[in-house]
């Protein structure tokens, strides 16, 4: 997502870097590309034109000022005002204040949004802050709806209340009282309610989701809103706001490779703000959204927070820090190496990951080739080594080589050519562990 946005505005700030002083023409210049870009890029056109109108004032200040830099000058007010337009500041979801029983919240969106498989990672979020969650399938329209929300649930270790085949099948409004019924009786923290989608927006959907909406009084309604459908998505925004007056919206489909337009247009077209990011099928692709981040991903400078938040996470400090040790010392084995390759993997896939780093825009061509299997072909190598072999390499030999190529899966070209990456990778460090070592401290992080 946001590939070619990516570099379309990389292109023009390319051409203000090499200038030393500004002219209004330059800004008029920069900002026409940007605004093109965004409009390709299939945002919504009056978000464009408020951006843009922005965007220039402030660089006009900025080129009359004649302040040192000012090409960095109007990348900043770029990213300010990308950052203005994806929301802002963060906000947090609202929860029912203490004693009103269960916190409400109620899932909107075409069919295929993503609504059931969000209910999945909300509850599982929920579940990891220590909440007691209920799902509850009032989505009764979609053959096998109730089926599909069972198995989410089962996956994210959370409860579903289902209306039980030939009991009040049908009425999706009896299911969600029934279910609030269960919630508040049952001590539940917080329950989801997982509504209808039709393809299209109809009047029948929305009476049906007001109906819920005014039978359960959610705390929040959250709009899901698939990004990979483009243009269509302002209008589905406006109709659903105009339907149901969504509080929250939530982006699925962030890790498809449309134009992301929806994503760029969908605060700034309902005034609500975007507050959690779905970025693939798996119940863990998901995160909050943050404006400032999303916006320095668009201007390819990385997305390190979100990223180091993650690392945190995930990742086991003391063992980190008895690497960065070993490394410092030269004394890395593969047995190490296993171990954190096993722990980067626990951050999802390594296309991803990089992704996430600054520069990540210019080395995408690599990136794209990029096979994931590359990963695991690694790991099968090591793990059909012995633990000695695995502590030291210099004993593997030409027949211990050919067995652990068979074991592996692989051919004894890719041992050899593993072993041989390690061995440089061990020099590398063993010379520097000669240098101050201050500088290796954190090494073993990535
Ligand atoms: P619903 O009809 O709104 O309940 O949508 P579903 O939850 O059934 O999702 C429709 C399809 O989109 C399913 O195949 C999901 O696995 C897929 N999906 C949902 N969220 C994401 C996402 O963030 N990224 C990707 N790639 N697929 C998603």
């Amino acid at each position: 997502m946001f590939n070619k946005l990516q570099d379309r505005i990389s292109e023009s700030f390319k051409h203000l870097r090499k200038k030393g002083k500004l002219s209004e023409a330059d800004v008029d210049e920069t900002v026409g590309e940007i605004r093109r870009a965004l409009i390709e890029a299939d945002v919504a056109l009056e978000v464009v034109k408020d951006f843009s109108a922005r965007v220039k004032e402030k660089a006009y200040g900025a080129a009359r000022s004649e302040a040192l830099n000012p090409a960095q000058q109007i990348v900043k007010i770029v990213n300010d005002e990308l950052i203005e337009i994806l929301g802002g500041e963060d906000r947090e979801l609202h929860f029912a204040r203490p004693g009103k029983g269960p916190t409400v919240f109620m899932l909107a969106g075409l069919q295929g949004a993503g609504k059931t498989t969000l209910a999945g990672k909300l509850g599982r979020w929920l579940g990891k802050q220590d909440k007691k969650v209920l799902l509850v399938a009032a989505d009764l329209q979609r053959p096998n709806a109730v089926t599909q929300l069972e198995i989410v649930g089962e996956q994210a270790g959370v409860t579903v209340f289902a209306p039980e085949p030939g009991n009040g099948v049908g009425d999706p409004v009896d299911v969600a009282r029934r279910g609030l019924a269960l919630a508040s009786g049952s001590g539940y923290d917080v329950m989801i309610v997982d509504t209808a989608g039709r393809l299209g927006v109809d009047e029948e959907l929305m009476a049906q989701a007001r109906a819920i909406r005014d039978e359960v009084q959610p705390e929040e309604v959250l709009f899901v809103l698939d990004a990979m459908i483009g243009q269509d998505a302002v209008r589905t925004a406006r109709a659903f706001q105009e339907g149901v007056d969504f509080t929250g919206v939530v982006l699925t489909k962030l890790d498809g490779d449309a134009r992301g337009g929806a994503a760029l247009s969908v605060r700034g077209v309902t005034g609500v703000p975007v507050l959690f990011a779905s970025t693939g099928e798996g119940l863990d692709d998901f995160e909050r959204f943050h404006a400032d981040r999303m916006a320095s991903r668009i201007l390819d400078m990385g997305d390190m927070l979100s990223l180091i938040e993650k690392a945190q996470e995930t990742f086991d400090m003391e063992q980190a820090e008895k690497l960065a040790g070993k490394i410092q010392q030269g004394q890395l084995t593969l047995e190490d190496f296993l171990n954190q390759l096993q722990q980067i993997k626990k951050l999802g896939s390594m296309k991803k990951l990089l992704g996430m780093m600054p520069g990540a825009g210019k080395i995408r061509e690599q990136l794209d080739q990029f096979d994931e299997r590359e990963v695991d072909r690694i790991e099968a190598i090591v793990r059909s080594m012995t633990p000695a072999e695995r502590r030291d390499v210099k004993i593997l030999n030409g027949s211990r080589r050919a067995r652990i190529a068979a074991g592996s899966g692989t051919t004894v070209a890719d041992v050899n050519g593993l072993v041989d990456r390690f061995e440089m990778a061990q020099k590398m460090m063993g010379g520097m562990a000669g240098m101050a070592g201050a500088g290796a401290d954190g090494m073993g992080m990535m």
